[in-house]
């Protein structure tokens, strides 16, 4: 699903250069859960932002599903973006304004989905992560936890082929930090392959695989036996 190979990437200071990734190779297979893990500082969210094609490495190869994402116009890019790549982040990013359906049938409106199968569809999603009673409630009305699952219902609505997530539990307490990773668990059982970043260690002892970086290289990549999530959920 995911290939890279030798990626490099630095952020330019003024007269200097930040080298954030020394030549990362990954592959990621589909149906995979994988932990990026490392310290703040370490370059995961850079990593997962080309993952994303949300920023491009300087050098490397980076290749979706059989795609070399190299030099795309934008229009190509938001094409596989939209189609590819479903996203998560820390902060939750819904639309305040928006009701918990209008946020998660958002994808499907950039999809040019019909308004009834819009409704549908944003509905199943809702259900899906156990909200379907929250469908017609504002973000503000809603706690993190919930906030985060309507938020994950939006990057699943339009059906990627991964589901990327950037801290998804950094901004919840413990018990609903295991809830989050119940449902995101639950939904790699079903097929979808996951990546997150995380620098909590029981966070990434829920995924299947873990891959460590420090100061922009892997240092370590293994697979894990899985702790399920739900048993710390009571
Ligand atoms: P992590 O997600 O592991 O905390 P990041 O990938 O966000 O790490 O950042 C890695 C390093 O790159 C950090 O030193 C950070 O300050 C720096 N960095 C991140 N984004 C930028 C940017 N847009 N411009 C300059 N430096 C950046
Ligand atoms: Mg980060």
């Amino acid at each position: 699903m995911i290939e890279v190979k030798d990626i490099h990437k630095s952020y330019k200071m003024g007269q200097n250069s930040l080298k954030v990734l020394k030549g990362i190779n990954l592959n990621i297979n589909e149906g995979e859960l994988v932990a990026i893990m490392g310290s703040s500082g370490s370059g995961k969210s850079t990593l997962l932002n080309i993952l994303g094609m949300l920023d491009e490495a300087e050098t490397g190869e980076y290749i979706l599903d059989g795609v070399l994402i190299k030099n795309l116009n934008e229009t190509k890019a938001a094409h596989y973006r939209n189609k590819f790549l479903g996203f998560v982040f820390q902060s939750f990013n819904l639309i305040n304004y928006k009701t918990a359906a209008e946020n998660v049938a958002l994808p499907l409106y950039y999809q040019k989905t019909n308004r009834k199968e819009r409704q549908e569809k944003a509905l199943a999603y809702l259900q899906k992560v156990g909200l379907g009673e929250w469908a017609g409630h504002l973000p503000s009305e809603m706690s993190g936890g919930q906030k985060q699952r309507v938020a994950i219902a939006r990057a699943l609505a339009a059906a990627p082929k991964v589901l990327l997530a950037d801290e998804p539990t950094g901004a919840l307490d413990t018990k609903t930090s295991y809830e989050v990773m119940d449902l995101i668990q639950q939904i790699n059982d079903e097929g979808k392959t996951i990546l997150i970043v995380t620098h909590e260690e029981d966070i990434a002892n829920m995924c299947k695989r873990i891959v460590r970086l420090k100061d922009g290289v892997i240092i370590e990549d293994v697979k894990v036996e899985q702790v399920r999530a739900a048993q710390y959920v009571q």
